[in-house]
């Protein structure tokens, strides 16, 4: 099983609104510039996010966390997501609403506690071994023909790299000496790359190519240049990933027996001792220096809608040794305290918790800030804006949000190339706003038709 196939469970879809946000934009002195990175204004919560990253990266905010307080749309997933971005290359985000916590079937804290490890990332080094070698001269066998083989016996999946392309040779891993073998001619260069190291139970990689002798089943190795090598690859995975390859094991309790595992993930439950375990295993590789643990963000959207129980986990957690960065995000002001009765609280957050985190404030956006957001956006999709459609979708921005109009555009795309308009113009934004409605006008259609809907 090769590692680069693994899939991860990272939830793309939910950051796909946000693919432009590449960082939060800051020169050398911390300062917001007005548009970069992809993000556009918001300088203030910009910055005291920067301020955040270095508090993160100096190890000061152990055990506290922040907490993004502004109007919907204001872009805090973005600013959020933007701060994963500078803690390095593949820290993980994770997002999540926290009314995701009621589902019928799981309790409330396992579903924290999977977002939790979907937020932290270990990444691991391997050592992938490079056998390479040229064909200098073959036998005349078939015919005058001169052919040759390159043979592989391996455990784990080869790739085969000649002069004619890159082919994978399919080994079978449940057979010791399994072997597969591909034509090769004078001057091909061979290169067979497998996984090896930490992982498990190696065979040989060998590289031969010349006359095949398929009653003896013989090789006779390269004449020259057969070398061999070692290269480090590295793999990014998330604690969650490997609670999901174990839920479900296969082979041995190794590495690349866990991660091939995620190449067919299937829902079994994650129990706490499997956890458990997996955690000890971590450690064991961290000590040896295999993998390194790379703390990501976990971004909690809509606070409010936690309970006292979640909070009280929460509190918990983040106390805990590994623990994501945890930033929340909340767009009400004073309201109650799920699970209690009736205790008023801002943003319906416990006091305890509310004095543990950084608050950063995000405004809402000027008229030419949300253009500057939908531009950026419809690059992004690949719509070609005119300048009457940049002005309607602006405006409805400003009058209904900055998410409605980012979600019209690529719809108002589609239906400007169905009628044969080379660039997306109002008339699309008009159409499609028919079409769909935002948040604010099904409401009020909701409450102006209230009788003809089932109670
Ligand atoms: P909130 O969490 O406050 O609701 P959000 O980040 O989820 O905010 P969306 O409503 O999803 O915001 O915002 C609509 C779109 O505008 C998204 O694609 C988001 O990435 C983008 N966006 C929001 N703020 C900015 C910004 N300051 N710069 C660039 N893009 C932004």
């Amino acid at each position: 099983m090769k590692i680069e196939d693994v899939t991860s469970t990272t939830k793309a879809q939910r950051v796909a609104a946000h693919t432009h946000v590449k960082g939060l934009g800051l020169d050398e002195d911390g300062k917001a510039k007005q548009s970069a990175a992809g993000l556009v204004g918001q300088l203030n919560a910009r910055e005291a996010a920067g301020l955040v990253v270095d508090l993160i990266k100096m190890k000061k905010l152990a055990g506290r966390a922040v907490l993004l307080a502004g109007p919907p749309g204001s872009g805090k997933t973005a600013i959020a997501l933007a701060i994963s971005h500078e803690l390095g290359t593949k820290v993980p985000f994770c997002p999540m609403v926290g009314s995701e916590v009621y589902s019928s079937e799981v309790k409330k804290t396992e579903v924290l506690m999977e977002n939790f490890r979907r937020a932290i990332g270990l990444r691991i080094k391997e050592v992938k071994e490079v056998y390479e070698g040229e064909v200098m001269e073959l036998t005349p066998f078939e015919g005058d023909n001169p052919v040759g083989y390159a043979k592989a016996i391996q455990h784990v999946e080869v790739s085969l790299k000649t002069a004619k392309g890159v082919k994978k040779l399919k080994l079978d891993p449940t057979i010791y000496e399994s072997i597969q073998k591909e034509r090769v001619s004078v001057g091909d260069v061979i290169y067979i790359e497998s996984n090896t190291g930490s992982v498990r139970r190696m065979g040989r990689c060998d590289v031969y190519a010349t006359e095949f002798d398929l009653e003896a089943e013989e090789y006779v190795p390269l004449p020259k240049g057969d070398v061999h090598k070692k290269k480090e690859v590295v793999q990014d995975v998330t604690l969650h990933d490997l609670d999901v390859a174990n839920a479900r094991p296969q082979g041995g309790n190794d590495i690349v027996a866990m991660l091939g595992a995620m190449t067919k993930p299937k829902k079994t439950e994650i129990t706490e001792k499997l956890r458990r375990e997996i955690d000890k295993m971590v450690d064991r590789y961290i000590d040896q220096g295999i993998a390194e643990l790379v703390p990501g963000v976990l971004f909690i959207d809509e606070i409010q809608m936690l309970d006292l129980e979640c909070f009280t986990y929460l509190h918990r957690a983040l106390e805990s040794q590994i623990s994501p960065i945890v930033v929340l995000a909340s767009n009400r002001g004073t309201c109650e305290v799920r699970g209690t009765d009736g205790i008023q609280s801002p943003h319906g957050l416990p006091m305890d918790l509310l004095n543990r985190l950084l608050i950063i404030r995000t405004d809402p956006y000027n008229r030419e800030e949300t253009a500057q957001i939908i531009q950026i956006r419809a690059d992004i999709e690949g719509a070609k804006l005119e300048e009457a459609g940049l002005e309607a979708l602006t405006e409805i921005g400003v009058s209904s949000s900055l998410r409605y109009a980012v979600q019209l555009i690529t719809p108002a795309k589609l239906h400007s190339r169905v009628s044969g308009l080379d660039a997306l113009g109002p008339e699309s934004v008009d159409t499609m706003r028919t079409l769909f409605l935002d948040a604010r006008s099904s409401a009020r259609i909701l409450t102006e038709h209230s009788n003809a809907y089932m109670k």
